[in-house]
């Protein structure tokens, strides 16, 4: 009774869409705190472990996934993702709002697991633009920029899928201009 309890917010979106822009944003809030996902994949230039990501072996993994440490875990392009448990308790006891950047698989299992919070997809304002995005970002291939596209496409499919007659996410923002999709999700967060 009376105790404060922080509110889980779950973002999702293809690559390209904005996604990690607007979660670079709001790290700067205090008010926020970030999941750090376990994964299998290789880490990035810039990437640090334990910071970006918990950088896993595939049996380190596995075996998390066995002693049941993740809210939720998916597959995606080939490598394991998977939420730890905790630190979401912990920081929704301190009050904190929970920030969860995870894919569309993982949402749904979320969402059968009855996870309470506000579930937002960022998407691109077609997937002709998010193809310009990811031309001019340089950092990829046109062989990589197409295999993109086509799992953004299925992502935003799979977004718009309904959950038990419901929606599966609450909130569906189209990020045509990145500053006003920062707002946006701000004033939905309420910071
Ligand atoms: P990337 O490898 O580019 O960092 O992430 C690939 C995809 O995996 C992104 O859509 C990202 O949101 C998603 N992702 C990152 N961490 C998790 C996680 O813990 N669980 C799930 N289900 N997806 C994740």
């Amino acid at each position: 009774m009376g105790e404060k309890h922080g509110r889980l917010v779950v973002i999702s979106g293809p690559s390209g869409a904005g996604k990690t822009s607007v979660c670079r944003a709001l790290k700067q809030d205090p008010a926020v705190e970030f999941s750090v996902s376990a994964t299998t994949r290789q880490m990035r230039d810039g990437e640090r472990d334990g910071i970006d990501y918990h950088f896993l072996t595939t049996e380190d993994f596995q075996r998390r996934l066995r002693e049941n440490q993740f809210l939720e875990s998916a597959t995606y392009n080939g490598n394991m993702y998977g939420t730890p448990r905790w630190p979401m308790d912990a920081a929704l006891a301190r009050g904190k709002t929970f920030l969860v950047e995870i894919e569309v698989a993982g949402t749904r299992q979320l969402r059968e697991r009855g996870v309470e919070g506000l579930y937002v997809f960022i998407e691109p304002p077609s997937l002709a633009e998010l193809r310009r995005r990811l031309e001019r970002r340089g950092s990829n291939s046109p062989e990589e920029i197409e295999q993109r596209v086509r799992i953004a496409e299925q992502e935003i499919a799979a977004a718009h899928e309904s959950f038990g007659g419901r929606p599966l996410y609450d909130v569906f923002l189209v990020n045509d201009d990145l500053e006003r999709t920062i707002a946006q999700v701000r004033e939905l967060l309420e910071l």
